[in-house]
């Protein structure tokens, strides 16, 4: 076999050949970034510069890069089985992975689907939804509900139920029969209102949704328990429970997102376990598996399962390729055993204080932090041009977005929208590592109200 391998000339040229998630090529072919290699918390470019990886790849490698454990389980595997045949059999890892799986959720919980990503994943969910409530006697249930803002992926289903006009606009029409609420948001509600009181309203638009909709045909409702594209919204714990009665009350399935939140990331396993209620599918992905192999897992309750037992054609009508695929399994069953044996969300939680107490202390100093989001090692600032009407930075000035390249320069990785910046670190992070990346943080935001045009905008 001959190896071609890549220069770093080569990879500055072959740039403008791939299509980076969401980022224009041009622009990307202008400034490319190219990691070639990662230990701990730190990755590396092609040109040897080291940056923190303060968002986990993407919310995901919750276990830092070079962990031994999955690289044994990876390595492992492929020598054993590297694929089953996933239209006639399961594999022995798939199998473990889901006993382990099941053994950490409630016990209601006793089927899932194994897919290769969180968009699957979702797609999955409200298939499974649809389909439950036809094989239940309620054939006419198929609307899904979720909320503006929210994001569950990009296929079909998933792009449809999430909640952002401009991911949509090129492809559409949309499938039909989506129905999306308000953002729960605690700190914007759409008048004057404590947080408490927001989830009060909020819970009183869903249910009206629900009446004008017509319950007989609402099959599910889709949401993630923090709302990160949103900004890092928590929603209001009062409206979370609201949710659920609501679902209870009107025959809907409840679906949790937890593709980000799930395996420790807000400070518990699972976020339902910070609100306190449980879904009837909950879905799972990136931290599943540390991102060292793609998985996610469609987990519903015994419930929904026995609408699927039967003679064909009443089971899940679908598969993927590499669902279930043994190696992704091996190192799921690696990330799951080591999150549960090291407490990982306790570090989470704890890391998560410190981080939204120095950033409080940040917020005196930079009143342009408007807000402090998120729970345990998913958090994110909100930029504002006026402190006290949480008036935002126009968009043409993109604070967020200049805040992340000016950190991105300073050996930091984020993710931001123009308003907004989340940092989601590995939840392996130590209180030094995470201390030098909200210091980079700090300096960004310094670097940025330097600008002339910023200077020039907060002064008039
Ligand atoms: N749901 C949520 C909440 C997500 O954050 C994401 C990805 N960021 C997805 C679904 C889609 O997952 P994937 O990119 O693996 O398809």
């Amino acid at each position: 076999m001959t190896l071609h391998p890549i220069t770093d000339r080569d990879a500055l040229d072959l740039a403008g050949n791939i299509m980076v998630d969401f980022m224009p090529m041009k622009a990307f072919a202008e400034h490319p970034l190219i990691l070639t290699e990662g230990h701990g918390v730190r990755v590396r470019d092609v040109h040897g510069k080291e940056y923190f990886d303060g968002i986990s790849g993407t919310f995901c490698l919750s276990l830092g890069h070079g962990n031994q454990a999955l690289i044994e389980a990876a390595t492992r595997q492929i020598g054993r089985l590297a694929m089953a045949a996933p239209t006639l059999a399961a594999n022995d890892r798939s199998l473990e992975a889901a006993k382990l799986l099941l053994s950490i959720l409630p016990s209601q919980f006793t089927n899932l689907k194994w897919g290769g990503g969180g968009s699957e994943a979702n797609e999955q969910a409200i298939k499974m939804a649809r389909q439950y409530h036809k094989q239940a006697g309620n054939p006419r249930k198929f609307k899904v509900m979720s909320h503006y803002r929210g994001f569950h992926g990009v296929t079909g289903f998933a792009l449809a139920a999430t909640g952002w006009p401009h991911m949509k606009a090129q492809y559409e029409p949309m499938p039909g029969g989506f129905v999306h609420l308000h953002t729960p948001d605690p700190f914007r509600p759409p008048f004057p209102a404590t947080p408490e009181q927001a989830g009060e309203i909020y819970a009183k638009l869903v249910e009206e949704t629900i009446i004008l909709e017509g319950p007989e045909t609402i099959a599910a409702l889709i949401t993630e328990p923090v709302l990160m594209s949103a900004g890092v919204v928590v929603p209001p714990v009062n409206y979370m429970h609201k949710l659920r009665e609501l679902c209870d009350r009107y025959d809907i399935i409840l679906i949790l997102d937890e593709i980000i939140t799930g395996f420790g990331r807000i400070g518990k396993m699972f976020a339902a376990e910070h609100f306190g209620i449980w879904p009837d599918i909950i879905v799972l992905g990136k931290g599943i598996s540390g991102a060292y192999a793609p998985l996610s897992a469609t987990v519903i309750t015994e419930r929904l399962a026995k609408a699927f037992w039967g003679d064909a054609p009443v089971h899940y009508q679908a598969g993927h390729t590499f669902a279930g695929n043994p190696v992704s399994c091996a190192v799921g069953i690696a990330a799951m055993t080591e999150i549960t044996q090291r407490r990982l969300w306790e570090s989470s939680h704890t890391l998560g204080l410190h981080a939204r107490q120095r950033l409080t202390m940040m917020k005196k100093r930079y009143p342009e932090i408007g807000l402090i989001r998120g729970e345990g090692l998913l958090f994110g600032v909100e930029f504002v041009l006026n402190a006290s009407s949480k008036e935002r930075f126009p968009a043409d000035i993109s604070f967020g977005i200049r805040v992340r390249d000016s950190a991105i320069g300073r050996g930091l990785l984020s993710r931001a929208s123009h308003w907004m910046l989340a940092l989601a670190p590995p939840l392996t992070t130590t209180q030094a590592e995470l201390d030098s990346m909200l210091d980079i943080l700090e300096t960004s935001i310094a670097d940025v109200l330097n600008f002339k045009d910023v200077r020039a905008l907060i002064a008039a």
